[in-house]
């Protein structure tokens, strides 16, 4: 999954769905991935499944990746899996700091940077999330709010290649609201200045998804904005043909 040059990344963040029997849906993906040579495709199942479709997906351009990671390498953190423990399992990366660890499960700033930490310490990509809350957006502190994430939450030394931010305002996951274009340009052009005064040259080559409600039918638009280099899809990446079709914009 290489960054350097902002190739275009679609990641599918399947959450809590998935059993054994899923497997022919990536198999679906990764089929369809052929056709698909412009853009890496990366998909996050539960970790359940990560070494099933790592061994499916293998030798194709379809990544695996976890969904989150504990800092520690290993210790007495029942219920947990390290970074270590999900490149092990074939994971090529890993989402930190989804709105929904940030909030059903209390993660700070802190926490997801120590986590996106651990995810390079295990040579995998950290695809750190931010984004504002309806709230946060109605009273005028978008922006504030995801310069403090973004302030807190990426790990010193990253650079194009171990890093992905993916910008999710809240309100718009799994909601069927998006952002319209002006407000996606003005947040991605704020998080490629923060990438930019924080990481040097390497900033420049960092690449910046949106997600949100994501859909086939707004993918172009949405993809189009400059700075958006690709896009995280929840419930549209379940479908093989809807996430292959959200992917298809960059054929
Ligand atoms: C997500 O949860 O990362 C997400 C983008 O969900 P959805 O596409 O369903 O809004």
């Amino acid at each position: 999954m290489a960054g350097a040059l902002r190739r275009p990344l679609v990641a599918g963040n399947w959450k809590m769905n998935g059993l054994a029997g899923s497997a022919a849906e990536l198999a679906r993906i990764v089929a369809g991935a052929r056709d698909l040579p412009g853009v890496d495709l990366l998909v996050c199942p539960p970790a359940t499944l990560i070494a099933q479709f790592a061994a499916i997906a293998q030798a194709s351009p379809v990544g695996i990746g976890g969904q989150d990671c504990h800092a520690e390498r290993a210790g007495a953190f029942t219920g947990d899996l390290s970074a270590e423990m999900l490149k092990d399992a074939g994971a090529s990366a890993v989402i930190v700091g989804h709105s929904e660890r940030r909030s059903g499960h209390g993660e700070t700033d802190a926490e997801v940077r120590a986590k996106a930490s651990a995810a390079r310490r295990a040579g995998l990509v950290a695809i750190v999330c931010v984004g504002e809350t309806r709230a946060q957006r109605e009273g005028g502190q978008a922006l504030n709010v995801v310069g403090t994430q973004l302030a807190g939450s990426l790990p010193d030394g990253a650079t194009a290649e171990d890093l992905v931010v993916a910008y999710e305002p809240v309100w718009a996951i799994g909601s069927g609201l998006t952002p319209t274009p002006a407000d996606v340009a003005e947040m991605h052009g704020l998080i490629r200045a923060h990438l930019g005064t924080r990481f040097g040259t390497a900033g420049q080559g960092m690449r910046i998804l949106y997600g949100g409600s994501v859909k086939p039918s707004n993918a172009k638009e949405l993809m189009g904005v400059s700075d958006v280099d690709g896009a995280l899809v929840g419930g549209a990446s379940l479908k093989a043909d809807e996430f292959l079709a959200i992917a298809g914009v960059y054929r």
